[in-house]
């Protein structure tokens, strides 16, 4: 079995730390462009006075690697965002939309279906310009505003999704509120009505339960995961949110498993690494603390009690 391993430190992980310097972003990225994700979520063109941490967005991707076969993609709240993108000829965007309304008041100042309509000029726009969207569904397996979103809101974000033809969409469980039972019953009832969809499972480790979700995503079919090196991530409308599962464990588990990610798991543990000596508090990874299962000790024989 195959799975997509898709990376979003630079988004995900960047938004969520103190603000750093250009330079380092971009080594950041050379780096993870190299270790054979999928897809790689290089930014968000927002505004830089609504998250400061990304205000150096354009001049980061204009400068780095674009020569490794990844398909580098970015988020979008609007028009002036798909400019942005255009601009530095990155064609795979995602619309950023949170499923919750009281999430998305504080998020894009406008409700979940307020907020989509306003994306139909920037999707037919994004057409002309060849662009492929995508959609999201933030706090889509529990909001810290309004708890369980009832599966019939999925369904609906869904429908108006189709009717703008985006057939892609993520589930994001952004505050780590999902557990492997709802996961799985949004999941199978989404697949079930919207089988010509390919959904991806964007999971936060909060509480300790992204590994669990992403293998009842895993179940109920989904192939496409979204992952942060080192863990780290966060939402800044979302209180107590956490970094995202850190992607050299969900690769370790994935590949534990016969499942191939490919991913080079060493290259990805280098940068984890690389982000754990710069950012020691942001950092949260099991397998930078443990190592590989696999990585067995030498026995050190009989115990000697004196
Ligand atoms: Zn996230």
């Amino acid at each position: 079995m195959k799975v997509n391993i898709h990376e979003v430190c630079p988004r995900d992980g960047f938004q969520s730390m103190p603000a750093f310097d250009k330079d380092t972003k971009v080594k950041i990225i050379n780096r993870l462009v190299k270790c054979g994700f999928h897809e790689l979520e290089v930014t968000s063109f927002v505004s830089p006075r609504a998250v400061p941490q990304l205000k150096d967005a354009d001049e980061v991707i204009s400068e780095i690697d674009r020569s490794q076969p990844v398909t580098l993609r970015a988020l979008v709240p609007n028009e002036r965002g798909l400019e942005r993108a255009h601009a530095l000829g990155i064609k795979k965007l995602k619309l950023m939309l949170s499923g919750s309304d009281s999430h998305s008041l504080y998020n894009a100042n406008a409700t979940t279906f307020d907020a989509l309509e306003r994306y139909r000029s920037v999707v037919k726009k994004a057409t002309t310009y060849n662009i492929n969207m995508t959609g999201s569904i933030a706090v889509a397996f529990g909001c810290p505003y309004e708890g369980d979103l009832p599966v019939k809101r999925h369904e609906e974000i869904c429908d108006k999704y189709e009717q703008l033809g985006i057939t892609k969409v993520s589930l994001a469980d952004t505050t780590g509120m999902g557990n492997p039972h709802n996961v799985s019953k949004i999941l199978r009832h989404l697949m079930k009505s919207f089988p010509h969809f390919t959904f991806t499972i964007h999971l936060h480790n909060t509480r300790g339960m992204a590994f669990a979700n992403a293998l009842a995503a895993l179940e109920e079919g989904v192939k496409d995961f979204d992952s942060s090196t080192g863990g780290i991530g966060g939402c800044p409308y979302a209180p107590n949110a956490s970094g995202n599962i850190a992607t050299e464990d969900l690769v370790h588990g994935f590949e534990e498993m016969g499942i191939d990610t490919g991913v080079n798991l060493d290259r990805v543990l280098d940068v984890a690494r690389y982000l754990e000596d710069i950012f020691p508090d942001q950092v949260d990874s099991f397998l930078l603390k443990a190592g590989k299962a696999k990585s067995l000790h030498k026995a050190p024989g009989r115990q000697r009690i004196k």
